[in-house]
């Protein structure tokens, strides 16, 4: 579904990754790992044109996306992106950040966008919130809401970049749980995340970065028994599992 080929991606010309090549398949869940700094976000961000690339191809379904022609704004749409930190409008209540996307960018009828986000918001238990601001909510609430207001644009794949490492221990299984929700229900998914038995348990596949490169590509019950590489090995055991 998604794709990316032989992607050349600097900054100021120094190369984050000089031949990347990664494929994800209809309705499967791919988690990254790797040590900071490897390249993980610039990966997502190259993947939904936040970031222009130095050579090499991204594409959805076939077509190819970094064309100079391509409107971002509306393949957006299609591919959602949540980060690490909340980036709900502030002055906006829970609902109309939800409803912002469908009223404005794809002019959905209110009332139609109205029932899907009360389908979602009920979906991860935020429906009573839906009048409150974000100043009003928990990190983990906001960051709940952060991932309907992506959904609620029915993207065909979902890329998530950490998006519990900046929550309170006691939030980040309520976000983990919906991100689970979701990957039981069929969508496709890329997630960058340090929650080692989380990525295990939501995996279909265990792509492993280090220094702007795939090291492996694995199952993940064989990744976690045994990485191929002593690099993974390395990852493994600063998080001792
Ligand atoms: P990760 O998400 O795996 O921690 P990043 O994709 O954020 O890694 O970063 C990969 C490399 O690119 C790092 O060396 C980082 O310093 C560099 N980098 C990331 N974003 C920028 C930027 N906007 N400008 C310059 N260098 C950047
Ligand atoms: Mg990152």
């Amino acid at each position: 579904m998604l794709e990316i080929a032989h992607l050349r991606k600097e900054y100021d010309g120094i190369p984050v990754f000089t031949d990347l090549s990664l494929r994800i398949n209809k309705q499967e869940v791919v988690v990254v790992l790797g040590p900071s700094g490897c390249g993980k976000s610039t990966l997502l961000r190259c993947m939904n044109g936040l970031e222009p690339v130095q050579s090499g191809l991204i594409l959805l379904d076939g077509v190819v996306l970094n064309t100079g022609k391509t409107d971002w704004r509306f393949i957006r749409q299609k591919i959602g992106m949540v980060f690490q930190s909340y980036e709900l409008f502030p002055h906006m209540t829970v609902l109309d950040n939800i409803l912002l996307g469908p009223l404005k960018v794809q002019k959905r009828k209110r009332k139609e966008a109205e029932e899907a986000a009360r389908i979602l918001l009920e979906r991860v238990g935020l429906y009573e919130k839906r009048t409150a601001f974000p100043r009003q909510l928990s990190g983990g609430q906001k960051q709940r809401a952060a991932i309907i207001r992506a959904l609620v644009m029915e993207p065909e794949i979902m890329l998530f970049d950490e998006i519990t490492a900046a929550l309170d221990p006691e939030m980040v299984r309520e976000v983990l749980d919906v991100m689970l929700g979701l990957a039981k229900s069929g969508m496709t998914m890329v997630i960058v995340t340090h929650e080692m038995q989380f990525a295990k348990a939501v995996a279909d596949r265990i792509v492993f970065m280090d220094s702007g490169e795939i090291v492996e590509d694995s199952p993940p019950d064989d990744f976690f028994a045994k990485p191929k590489t002593e690099r993974g090995c390395r990852f493994l055991n600063i998080f001792q599992f």
